[in-house]
């Protein structure tokens, strides 16, 4: 099992599990969805010498160029080649969104003219176990999502493609070249379910954890998830010491159900099981997710519940009171009813923050911002919008 995606065919998105949608492949690979071992290889059979893929590499990773053309120690030729043979970027940034608490927001337009969402978060308090989170960037997997979330903007339209691995590592270059800041942590909680696309997600990360790609360390990246236990399982036969939260936000079948349907496929007990197998291979602490919505997961009863289930695997747990979306009934409840909430985990000593969501007034949770935008099918670069 262990390494498995690694037999999939550049860009092809081969899926993992079941069920589970394929990708589109693109007219022409992206030079970002190549690790250095498959562009030595490429540039091999062309004839270049052992140290060129490590020279584009440092073009794109090091010197953050934006074309073939400027990487001048280059023959011409072999600039002429890769650029018929590789799209470069397949990002265009088409609106930044900014809040009062200085999150930023970031939509792109993809080269099929679809849109993803990618946010900044400049300072968060410790979430997944760093002493401090400074420059999070949390970046999107897919063009919409098939899973379904009743309270997501991000499934309301249903699931479009997988991201290419260049796509997904490209947020990252375009958001520092934008903000002009280094990112010290990647969450994948952007667009999408990012183990519905694990190929391409397993890619972006070696790519991303790279010494000679992005260069971040593999504890600063997490990835969130629904519950997909198979992949969750597979996550954990992976070498790569990545984190991994999970998105609860129920812990009985009940109301996990009713919210969630990906819970009828995995329910609680074997998303517990999945967890389980994933500590014991990773020696890693887990975090659940728990978004708190009013009336229906928040009540003494739900947080008792909660304290059962997390105790099972040792989770450390996130809450998040419900980031309103627009033409969803859903609401978030008040400020007494989520410390109430929390005041159970307190007591039952289960290691618990709560989020008070940042980019609340930009419609940060995921899916939100594309949504909200009427983008012209011709749009250009148009300007920055309310930035602080
Ligand atoms: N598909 C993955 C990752 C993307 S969603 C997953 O579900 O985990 C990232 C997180 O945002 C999830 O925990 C998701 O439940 C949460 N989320 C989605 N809509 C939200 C909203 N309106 N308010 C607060 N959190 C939301
Ligand atoms: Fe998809 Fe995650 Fe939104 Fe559910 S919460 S619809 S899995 S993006």
């Amino acid at each position: 099992m262990q390494a498995r995606w690694r037999e999939s065919p550049l860009g092809a998105g081969r899926q993992v599990g079941e069920g589970a949608p394929m990708s589109t492949v693109p007219p022409r690979p992206l030079i970002k969805s190549l690790t250095l071992e498959e562009l030595s290889e490429r540039l091999a059979a062309l004839g270049q010498p052992g140290y060129r893929a490590k020279q584009v590499m440092q073009w794109i990773y090091g010197k953050r160029v934006k074309s073939f053309a400027e990487m001048s120690d280059l023959p011409a030729g072999l600039r002429q080649q890769l650029a018929t043979e590789f799209g470069f970027s397949g990002l265009d940034p088409i609106r930044t969104l900014g809040s009062l608490d200085t999150t930023l927001k970031y939509l792109f337009k993809l080269d099929d003219g679809a849109l993803i969402e990618a946010v900044l978060i400049p300072a968060s308090p410790a979430l997944y176990g760093e002493a401090s989170d400074r420059r999070t960037l949390c970046i999107s997997t897919q063009v919409g999502c098939a899973y379904g979330c009743k309270f997501c903007a991000s499934g309301l339209d249903g699931w479009s493609r997988n991201l290419q691995p260049g796509e997904i590592v490209d947020q990252i270059l375009r958001v520092e070249e934008l903000c002009g800041e280094r990112i010290n942590n990647i969450v994948f909680m952007g667009m999408g379910e990012p183990l519905a696309n694990f190929v391409n997600l397993m890619r972006a990360i070696a790519i991303i954890n790279a010494p000679w790609g992005v260069g971040l360390g593999a504890r600063h990246i997490t990835i969130s998830t629904s519950g997909l236990a198979p992949q969750i399982k597979l996550l954990a036969d992976q070498p790569l010491q990545v984190r991994l939260a999970i998105s609860l936000h129920g812990a009985t079948d009940e109301v996990r159900s009713q919210i969630m349907p990906v819970n009828r496929k995995y329910p609680v007990a074997t998303l517990l099981e999945a967890c389980a197998y994933y500590i014991e291979r990773k020696k890693q602490w887990l975090t659940f997710e728990y978004i708190l919505i009013d009336g229906v997961n928040d009540r003494i009863e739900d947080a008792a519940e909660l304290v059962r289930v997390a105790r099972k695997v040792k989770a450390k747990v996130n809450c998040i009171p419900y980031n309103i979306v627009e033409g969803l009934e859903w609401q978030r409840p008040s400020e007494a009813r989520q410390d109430a909430f929390m005041a159970v985990l307190e007591a039952a000593r289960i290691p618990a923050t709560i989020r008070r969501e940042k980019g609340h007034d930009i419609a940060a949770a995921c899916g939100q911002l594309r949504r909200q935008t009427l983008v012209p099918t011709n749009a250009g670069h148009p300007p920055v919008i309310g930035v602080r």
